[in-house]
């Protein structure tokens, strides 16, 4: 099956949203064995969209268009695709008492009469549900071939993906392609490959090594007629390369390094406390981006400046020595945040985001500290790709320092 994106928005090719549902769906189609050919972006301007899509109906013979669906003039999706296949509007009365009752949940809230065109359909098309948004989605099937059409904020859209639109190409499918990716840390790209290189040779499922940011992954893809049969093929594959990776093994699949540190601590019944100054606090937000994090975390002291770090516990006489970018700060930090918020564990984290050098270091230099009232880790990075990049890989390098640190541990207790 040949398919096509087309993103619709002028903020789109104004550059204000970064078109990630064309991503979104350039990722998910190899799974279906759906080659993407084309991929357009255009404006809400009728002429551009229906040469677009008019464009995409004539050579495809699958359409994902996103976007133009809400209930303003200037949302004409829906119209555009009526008009290329020559069908006209008309609306439907199971989308309309739908549409009304949605809006009857709003208290004190009246549907404008026009965003009854949120109910129109085609008579090639049918309403596919958007249970996160007003609009539904089209899918259009006519001649062979199939437009399906998807409202743009991308909550709405991958929902309606997950629920609506993926079993509807299952059943098209040939066949289904199912990866499973396992996450290592401590191990290098060339270690991990010499390690797995029995598995490499394998076809299907093939074995793939790549390094990431948060560390190597190997990914196991097998292609088979059915989901259950591909996950047959992998789960042989996925328990040799867990039993050769052994405890290098952090996660898989979407599994972020915060969720595994978080189930870590729960597992091993710790609590966590945090110090943090060139951060300002992203170490929390990404240990607070995992549901039941309260299990485990008491906070974290956002300690701008030297005062602020006086103030919650850190000795005077520290930074005052060693300066308040130094090794000895972000342990004074750590110790302080794991006095002063209770945990089992306190992290501590200095440096500079960006700017200038601080105490002749320069910009993108991190101290990061982690205490357990016996022992004490430390870190020392440096990132020169500018303050937010240097902001966010520091939270990374905390939470790496943290995973490395209680996957030893765990390892210890079971030895
Ligand atoms: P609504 O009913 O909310 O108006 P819509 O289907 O008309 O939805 P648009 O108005 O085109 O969608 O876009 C709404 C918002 O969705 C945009 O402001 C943007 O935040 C997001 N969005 C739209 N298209 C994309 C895209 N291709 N990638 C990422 N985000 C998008």
């Amino acid at each position: 099956m040949r398919a096509e994106i087309v993103s619709v928005g002028t903020e789109i090719l104004f550059g204000e949203i970064v078109d990630t549902n064309a991503a979104f769906v350039a990722g998910q189609l190899p799974i279906f064995g759906i080659d993407l050919l084309y991929a357009s972006q255009v404006g809400d301007n009728p002429a551009r969209m229906r040469e677009v899509i008019g464009r995409a109906w004539g050579r495809s013979d699958i359409t994902f268009i996103t976007g133009g669906l809400g209930p303003t003039e200037d949302d004409i999706t829906r119209e555009t695709v009526g008009e290329v296949l020559g069908e006209t509007l008309a609306i439907d009365a199971e989308q309309e008492a739908h549409l009304r009752a949605r809006w009857m949940n709003r208290p004190g809230a009246v549907m404008p009469e026009r965003n009854l065109k949120q109910a129109m359909l085609i008579p090639s098309a049918r309403a596919i549900s958007n249970p996160r948004g007003t609009a539904p989605g089209w899918w259009v099937e006519r001649d062979g071939k199939i437009i399906v059409v998807m409202p743009g904020p991308p909550a709405e859209m991958t929902r309606m993906w997950e629920h609506e639109v993926v079993p509807e190409l299952e059943k098209r499918a040939d066949s289904i392609l199912v990866s499973r990716t396992i996450k290592t840390t401590g191990l290098g790209e060339s270690l991990v490959d010499e390690m797995l290189s029995p598995l490499l040779k394998s076809t299907n499922p093939s074995v793939g090594i790549y390094h990431r940011s948060d560390g190597v992954h190997a990914r196991i893809a097998a292609k088979a007629a059915t989901r259950e049969e591909a996950w047959h093929l992998i789960h042989p594959m996925e328990e040799r390369a867990r039993e050769i990776l052994g405890r290098n093994v952090w996660g898989v699949d979407d599994e972020t390094i915060a969720a595994a540190v978080g189930n870590m601590l729960r597992e091993q019944g710790l609590t966590l406390a945090l110090m943090e100054s060139a951060t300002g606090g992203a170490i929390a937000s990404a240990i607070t981006d995992v549901d039941g994090a309260s299990d485990y975390f008491r906070g974290s002291l956002v300690t701008y400046v030297t005062e602020a770090k006086i103030i919650e516990g850190v000795p005077a006489e520290v930074p005052a020595m060693h300066g308040v970018i130094s090794r000895e700060t972000a342990e004074a930090m750590a110790t302080a945040a794991r006095t002063k918020l209770r945990a089992d564990l306190g992290l501590g984290i200095t440096g500079i985001a960006g700017g200038n050098e601080v105490e002749g270091q320069p910009p993108g230099t991190m101290h990061i500290a982690l205490f357990d009232g016996t022992t004490m880790e430390y870190s020392l990075s440096r990132y020169y790709q500018g303050r937010k990049v240097a902001k966010e890989r520091a939270a990374l390098q905390a939470l790496t320092l943290l995973r490395n640190y209680l996957m030893a541990r765990a390892g210890a207790r079971l030895e």
